[in-house]
């Protein structure tokens, strides 16, 4: 299985070790071409402006849209899903929209910059920890979409999904890559 990280900008490279750890090839991708050599993609955290900025530039937009409605499966992670989104709450910047949610940038910043966090999963028996860094929520779901861990805003007790699921694109707001826990990637070698 060929695995492509977006590389534009952010950490595509530790993705790329996470999917070689799980045996698959994984490949840089920065053009129409090597975006179709691939089986699945991920699109890394880093900062959603600046992906969606070069994306725009490099011509992978479309491209990217395209393969994703033609059912490749795809990995999201904090930027990733802001780009992946169908819109953001307060910002306008270039997204794929192929991810019906609306969400918040920089969600958590008004409690607290940077946390980590022990998630439970829907499907997976144990938690997984999670890295957040200057992450994104879902502020609004819809109907396609499965809402696979959520996390409790302080102060205010109101959960926010973190994680989410439609067909064949998985979204978090935290980095799996991150952390030693390569479940959420295997997940993406599965779910095509
Ligand atoms: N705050 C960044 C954004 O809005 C995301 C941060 C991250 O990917 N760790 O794009």
């Amino acid at each position: 299985m060929m695995i492509g990280a977006l590389a534009l900008q952010g950490d595509f490279r530790e993705h790329l070790v996470m999917v070689r750890r799980l045996g698959a090839e994984g490949i840089e991708v920065r053009t129409p071409e090597e975006l179709d050599s691939i089986d699945a993609l991920i699109i890394p955290g880093g900062e959603s402006t600046a992906i969606g900025r070069l994306a725009t530039i490099y011509g992978l937009i479309e491209p990217i849209q395209q393969r994703i409605n033609d059912g490749m499966p795809v990995l999201g992670t904090c930027a990733g899903m802001i780009f992946l989104a169908a819109a953001t709450v307060s910002y306008e910047q270039p997204q794929l929209r192929v991810l019906d949610v609306v969400v918040e940038r920089n969600a958590f910043g008004r409690q607290v910059d940077s946390f980590e966090a022990d998630l439970d999963v829907c499907g997976l028996d144990d938690p997984v920890h999670a890295v957040f860094i200057r992450a994104p929520w879902i502020h609004k779901v819809g109907a396609e979409v499965d809402v696979l861990a959520s996390v409790v805003e302080p102060g205010s007790m109101q959960e926010h999904p973190v994680f989410v699921r439609q067909g064949r694109i998985l979204a978090t707001s935290f980095h799996p890559e991150l952390t030693d826990d390569t479940r959420i990637h295997e997940l993406l070698m599965e779910v095509g």
